[in-house]
């Protein structure tokens, strides 16, 4: 089809939403506008551009600012190592490239949490350089138009969909393309029920033609989710002390804090945490009892499903840091960047 880029380019002229970061070219605000949109919905990740860009108007402010800071300011979005990976970058950016956003595709895509979507996004959208975009509503639009059904998420498929995303590009004008076909994915063939009666290329488009709409694209995988049972022990001493520890291990919400936690691949009774030898190792000499326990709390991730306890308990003496937990006031915890599943307990 040779008006594909023509058609959409149009329909996005017509269509597109007025959103923040298309008023600007600035590779930096691109980037976070990129990065905060990944796995978020743009009304959810609008607020959180808007916190980035006021808290950090340019990418050395970014990098000086301390990553508990950066931490706290990305509290909620999820998917949190994207905003190690922004913190870190910033910090590359500053250190290497003298602040300087690189400007092609090939020495963007060396920067730590950019993968070949979001450099050609960047590369094409500043810098005009022709690069195809290949993101789920790109997938979308091309396996229904072409009518294609190789897996997208096989090797095969990723392949071909990014060499016909290429094929289809208007190299003259990438970036306007890359984001007329990303905001036509998004906003006319949606995911369910798309209103084809409308669509400029509903006299091309294969799915349409042949009533394939729901079956198209195809993925290959099915998510396998993982379940986990959190128990975490509140502890309150006699000076309204609570601990508190930061999570360094490769796994979720590294770099977020939290109470002293007791994992467990199967659900046990709560009240067993007071038995368990975290607690009694806390405590020390001091003598400890239980005050109340949570509701279960459900909390839902992309690949795992949550159940969490919130197991309340006061000591008589004085809780102290170690080289695990830190010791704070109860009335400070919000002052640090908690998951989202302790926040909403805590503070609704
Ligand atoms: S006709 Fe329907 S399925 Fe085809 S591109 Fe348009 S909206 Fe998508």
């Amino acid at each position: 089809m040779t008006d594909f880029s023509q058609k959409i380019t149009t329909w996005y002229k017509k269509n597109k939403r007025d959103l923040p970061w298309r008023n600007t070219q600035d590779p930096y605000k691109i980037w976070l506008s990129e990065i905060i949109l990944q796995q978020t919905r743009v009304e959810q990740g609008m607020s959180y551009y808007f916190a980035f860009t006021e808290n950090y108007p340019t990418i050395k402010h970014l990098a000086k600012a301390p990553i508990g800071e950066v931490m706290k300011t990305w509290q909620g979005l999820g998917y949190y190592s994207r905003a190690r990976n922004i913190y870190a970058t910033a910090n590359t950016v500053v250190n290497e490239h003298k602040s300087v956003f690189p400007t092609t595709y090939d020495e963007i895509l060396k920067l730590k949490g950019i993968g070949p979507y979001t450099a050609a996004a960047i590369a094409s959208f500043c810098y005009n350089e022709a690069q195809a975009v290949v993101d789920g509503n790109v997938y979308r639009v091309l396996s229904r138009v072409f009518g294609i059904d190789t897996p997208i998420d096989s090797t095969a498929g990723k392949k071909q969909f990014q060499q016909l995303a290429t094929e289809v590009l208007n190299k003259k004008k990438p970036g306007l393309h890359n984001q007329a076909i990303m905001e036509f994915g998004a906003l006319q063939c949606k995911p369910q029920n798309p209103d084809c009666e409308i669509c400029p290329l509903n006299t091309d488009c294969v799915a349409f033609a042949e009533d394939r709409i729901g079956v198209l694209p195809v993925k290959e995988k099915k998510t396998k989710v993982r379940t986990r049972y959190f128990y975490y022990l509140l502890i309150e001493d006699a000076k309204k002390n609570t601990l508190l520890r930061k999570r360094t291990a490769k796994d979720i919400w590294t770099e977020l804090f939290e109470f002293p936690m007791i994992e467990s691949d199967k659900e046990l009774k709560p009240e067993k945490a007071m038995n368990d030898p975290l607690l009694k190792k806390i405590a020390g000499k001091q003598k400890y009892s239980l005050t109340k326990i949570s509701t279960v709390q459900k909390h839902q991730l992309s690949h795992q499903t949550l159940y969490a306890h919130f197991v309340h308990i006061k000591t008589d003496g004085t809780l102290e840091a170690t080289d695990d937990f830190i010791l704070t006031k109860m009335k400070d915890i919000k002052q640090f960047a908690l998951p989202r599943l302790i926040d909403r307990y805590l503070f609704g």
